[in-house]
């Protein structure tokens, strides 16, 4: 528990939220500022600044209630997709620094942006970088 994180006292209960499930290790709540209908965020009850910090075990469990909670959503709104996103860093949009999934529905003509511009690839520059990530793991 990080005594100034908004979302570790959320996620213990002390501020309210609209919950959707809880359980020993995660909260599930609508985002108060909602990108479509049903916009909700999974965050850890134990704190983790981003995913850099979370543990494989935390992962793991995070990503299965994720696939629960998307058929949730599928079933009881009717959406006709799903974004799943997870921002780390200012420069990525994180404005939260306590891990958080964004689960985000979507409709036809909604005006979600999701996006990123496609460029050409060098292919010594593409196995250069392949190489570097690769021998990081
Ligand atoms: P980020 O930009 O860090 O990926 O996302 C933070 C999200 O948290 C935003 O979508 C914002 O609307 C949501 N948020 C911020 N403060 C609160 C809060 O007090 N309660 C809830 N339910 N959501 C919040
Ligand atoms: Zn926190």
């Amino acid at each position: 528990m990080k005594d100034d994180c908004i979302f570790c006292k959320i996620a213990k209960g002390q501020i309210p939220s609209a919950t959707i499930y809880e359980d020993r290790h995660f909260r599930v709540m609508m985002d108060i500022n909602p990108a479509t209908k049903g916009h909700c965020l999974i965050i850890p009850k134990e704190h983790f600044d981003n995913i850099y910090d979370l543990d494989g075990e935390t992962a793991g469990r995070l990503f299965s209630l994720a696939t629960c909670i998307a058929r949730a959503l599928r079933d009881a709104l009717g959406c006709e997709g799903l974004n799943i996103v997870q921002n780390n860093g200012e420069i990525a949009g994180q404005t939260v620094f306590h891990f958080h999934l964004h689960l985000i529905p979507r409709y036809k003509g909604d005006d979600v942006k999701v996006a990123w511009v496609p460029h050409e690839s060098d292919p010594d520059q593409l196995e250069e970088i392949r190489k570097a990530i690769k021998a990081a793991i």
